[in-house]
């Protein structure tokens, strides 16, 4: 049998027929990433990196898991002795309802990233907000708390966890944003109460949900000062951006969550507009650090897990 390469995607099927499907692998395959698409995914490439640095003998995945194969997948995970997984679009919401326990950071974010196997139980946490903070401090120099931030995507599971950062640091303004509008005012509903403590009002409400209309957007951009795409729009080279840059301006700090080689047309609509932009992957560094301290209770070598980005 041909030796797996570490970039292959396995999916739910070879989950089935797992002990066949990774006979001549090694060393083991006990982690990995869920999603769908999966193939863009550099988790595989930090997490194998880190993995190595650590001696720890073990690989980590991509999995191709389809919305309706999720619940399945998960429940090999746990029978087949992994030590755990890292779940990407669109999994984080649906996986609520799959897991045995939610730690605080999941439950608070209402989405999970994280899933650690304990005596085949599934134990859900979240370090994607976590994440974005770090990612925000390296990428910009500021702190979130002295921000203030529109978050696109607020009713998927990253724009979920990213708001919830948000609220935790008490930033100074958070407007929701998302296609289906109802979930950005739910959102807003439940995280009212971080933001009703002592701080000075400016001329704009500290905590809003917005509908994606160019009018109202541009209004509340002028009182924003840093711009977050958690949509997956960008992820594919046909895509639009989700904020064109005749709405963007010099003061603005753009943070694109999706990551690749090539700039996203987010990004390139900041660099028009003179603003500044970081993409996800020093997010996805720093989600994955926190990550592989859930799953082995020590700390990530992060400087191991960067050069492998
Ligand atoms: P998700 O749970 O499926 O949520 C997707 C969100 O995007 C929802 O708010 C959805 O709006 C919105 N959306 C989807 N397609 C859209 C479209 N065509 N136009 C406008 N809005 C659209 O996905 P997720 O797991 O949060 O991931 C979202 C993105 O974040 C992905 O690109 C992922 O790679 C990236 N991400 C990066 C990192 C990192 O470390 N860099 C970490 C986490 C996530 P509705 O509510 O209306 O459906």
């Amino acid at each position: 049998m041909k030796k797996k390469r570490r970039t292959e995607r396995y999916t739910l099927a070879d989950l089935d027929n797992w002990r066949e499907a990774t006979l001549a692998v090694k060393p083991p395959m006990r982690l990995g990433v869920f999603g769908d698409p999966v193939a863009h995914s550099l988790s595989p490439q930090m997490q194998n990196a880190a993995l190595r640095a650590c001696k720890i003998d073990m690989q980590y995945a991509r999995f191709h898991i389809r919305v309706n194969e999720l619940r399945s997948a998960l429940h090999l995970l746990a029978e087949l002795d992994f030590i755990g997984a890292n779940l990407t679009v669109p999994h984080k919401i649906a996986a609520l309802a799959a897991v045995d326990e939610l730690d605080e950071r999941a439950a608070r974010a209402g989405a999970v990233n994280t899933i650690r196997v304990r005596d085949k139980k599934l134990i859900a946490s979240n370090t994607d907000g976590e994440g974005f903070l770090r990612a925000i401090r390296s990428d910009f120099s500021v702190d979130l708390r002295d921000l203030r931030v529109m978050v696109i995507g607020a009713g998927g599971g990253s724009g979920r966890a990213i708001a919830m950062q948000c609220a935790l640091e008490n930033c100074e303004r958070l407007v929701l944003v998302n296609r289906t509008f109802e979930k950005a005012k739910a959102l807003a509903e439940q995280l009212r109460p971080f933001f009703a403590g002592p701080r000075v009002l400016g001329p704009a409400a500290r905590l809003e949900a917005v509908a994606w209309d160019e009018i109202l957007l541009r209004a509340q951009l002028a009182h924003i000062d840093l711009l977050v795409n958690a949509t997956p729009l960008g992820m594919k080279p046909s895509d639009s951006t989700p904020i064109p840059a005749r709405l963007l301006a010099p003061h603005h700090m753009v943070f694109d969550t999706v990551y690749g080689v090539q700039a996203t047309p987010l990004l390139r609509a900041a660099a028009e507009a003179g603003a500044r932009g970081a993409n996800g992957l020093s997010m996805l560094l720093h989600q994955g650090a926190l990550s592989f301290q859930i799953w082995f209770d020590r700390e990530a070598p992060l400087d191991v897990m960067r050069a492998a980005l």
